[in-house]
């Protein structure tokens, strides 16, 4: 049976990359605790969003058989419970009925969009710091985030873009065998990106009482919930490095400090930008050029 008309039925998956550059089209999301090595690379952006889940499986909605929406609706679960900073129940009005949810809040590291159209540390077709690259790289296309019982679905979705250039043939390693993620080095990156979750917990929930309490100029998990329905809200890395520093996450919280603003600074000089993206990159200068100087004075 072809595998393409195989369904989700029949969850074996061939995959190869054969390092086309075309899904670098954009610069990765990274983990909280990924941001001190990527600050020399990417002009990076705290992002929070909130992503929504019905409480009860009755009440998820996925058009898959009983079992399929099983499995998929407890990964998700058990993968948001993982990665989120903090979740609180809600109402949610579908259909006429108030129906049980959470929110779960996602604190990342976006690196900012600079209208290049491909990510920062692409060259040509290939990637210059592919060694090193993040973790939601490595685990292309089957994201860490998402649940196993959906990745050949996932899969079929990516490989199905136009203009990547993946291998799905036969000849390709098989990535999903049984309806499980049989490739050893995406399995690695799942596994180093759930150790990162864990490592990033306790900066987390630091950064979730900062923006309670409105520290840093941080909007408050209500009011990023309260534009859920819009998109993501980002701010700089001030507050989450001061966080972080503080916790002691990280270390170096000023030399990331200092990293970004010789980055901004190139990156104003190199790259043609739009005015929007010319004003944040102005203003994140003049907010880490100044707390710089606050704790070096
Ligand atoms: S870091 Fe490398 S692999 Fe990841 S999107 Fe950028 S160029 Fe592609
Ligand atoms: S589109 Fe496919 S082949 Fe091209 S870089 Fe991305 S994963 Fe690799």
């Amino acid at each position: 049976m072809d595998r393409r008309t195989a369904g989700v039925d029949a969850p074996e998956r061939h995959f190869a990359c054969t390092r086309c550059g075309a899904c670098c089209n954009r610069a990765p999301e990274l983990e909280l605790g990924e941001s001190a090595a990527f600050a020399e690379t990417f002009v990076l952006r705290l992002m929070m969003r909130i992503y929504s889940l019905p409480r009860a499986l009755s009440d998820f909605v996925s058009g898959l058989p009983r079992e399929e929406a099983s499995a998929e609706f407890y990964g998700t679960k058990r993968l948001l419970g993982q990665f989120a900073a903090t979740s609180w129940p809600a109402k949610v009005k579908r259909d006429g009925r108030a129906v049980d949810y959470v929110q779960y809040l996602s604190l990342s590291v976006l690196p900012l969009d600079l209208g290049a159209g491909s990510c920062a540390a692409l060259e040509g077709d290939t990637c210059s710091i592919y060694a090193r690259r993040p973790l939601s790289c490595r685990s292309v296309p089957l994201h860490y985030s998402r649940p196993a019982a959906a990745a050949a679905r996932d899969l079929d979705a990516f490989t199905a873009t136009p203009g990547y250039r993946c291998d799905t043939g036969p000849q390709a390693p098989l990535v999903i065998a049984g309806g499980s993620i049989t490739d050893a080095p995406t399995l690695a990156a799942h596994a180093d990106a759930h150790d990162q979750a864990e490592a990033d917990r306790r900066w987390k929930s630091a950064l979730v009482k900062a923006m309670k309490t409105g520290e840093h100029g941080l909007p408050s998990p209500r009011e990023v919930e309260a534009q859920a329905a819009s998109g993501a809200l980002t701010a700089s890395m001030l507050g989450a490095w001061r966080v972080g520093g503080n916790n002691g996450a990280i270390a170096r919280a000023q030399l990331l400090l200092e990293a970004q603003c010789e980055l901004i600074e190139q990156t104003m000089q190199r790259v043609e930008l739009d005015r929007d993206t010319a004003a944040t990159l102005m203003a994140m200068l003049r907010e880490y050029r100044k707390a710089a100087q606050t704790r070096s004075g």
